[in-house]
């Protein structure tokens, strides 16, 4: 059978907003990552608030040849219970972070950009609206954008192409089961 492939009349690059309370807002973005790589695109991955805490899809876009980039930014436990770090401590990380974002955003090199857990460093106050605002104006027109983190902010949704907002129907831990490897982390 012959396989097609859709082309679009237009190429153009969207900002997508993944948002909402329930399991599955960073493995969406992995999963548009995943198929952007199989387009031959290059994809760009910024953690923010994470690493120190170890996650599978660090060492899984190793295995995928290169054409995806992941950098992990801060700490955990912001906004947590028992957070050990002084927020000025996770707002210098976030601070980095961003910069950071800019700066691949605007090399050239990447198709695909994924901003994981921006929503809620913009929500603790480790990043500003402007900043995020600033973000959107500054993405090249064929470069796409991908937000995800809970609370995202109404005034990032209106300008959003495409927003999601995953709703928790049930969750494993809320059962007393702890996180599963490949599933939670
Ligand atoms: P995932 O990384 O699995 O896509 P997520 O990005 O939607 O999850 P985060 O808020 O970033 O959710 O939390 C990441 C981790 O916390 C994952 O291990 C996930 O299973 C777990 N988690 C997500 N939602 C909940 C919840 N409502 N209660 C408890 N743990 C949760
Ligand atoms: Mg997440």
């Amino acid at each position: 059978m012959e396989i097609k492939k859709y082309e679009p009349t237009e190429k153009r690059g969207l900002v997508v907003v993944i948002t909402g309370y329930g399991k599955g807002k960073t493995t969406s973005a992995m999963g548009m990552a995943l198929r952007a790589v199989g387009h031959g695109m290059k994809v760009c991955i910024i953690q923010f608030m994470k690493g120190d805490l170890y996650t599978g899809e660090w060492d899984g876009i190793k295995k995928l040849g290169g054409c995806v980039e992941l950098t992990t930014t801060g700490k955990g436990f912001c906004g947590i219970e028992g957070n050990p770090y002084p927020q000025a401590e996770h707002r210098r990380n976030a601070q980095d972070a961003i910069a950071l974002v800019y700066t691949k955003m605007e090399s050239g090199q990447f198709d695909l950009l994924v901003v994981d857990e921006i929503n809620n460093a913009l929500d603790l106050n480790l990043v500003d609206l402007s900043q995020v605002h600033d973000l959107l104006d500054r993405r090249p027109a064929l470069t796409h954008l991908i937000l995800t983190g809970r609370n995202a902010h109404p005034e990032i949704m209106d300008r959003a192409d495409t927003v999601s907002a995953i709703r928790e129907i049930k969750h494993a831990y809320r059962q007393g089961i702890e996180a599963q490897p490949g599933i939670d982390f």
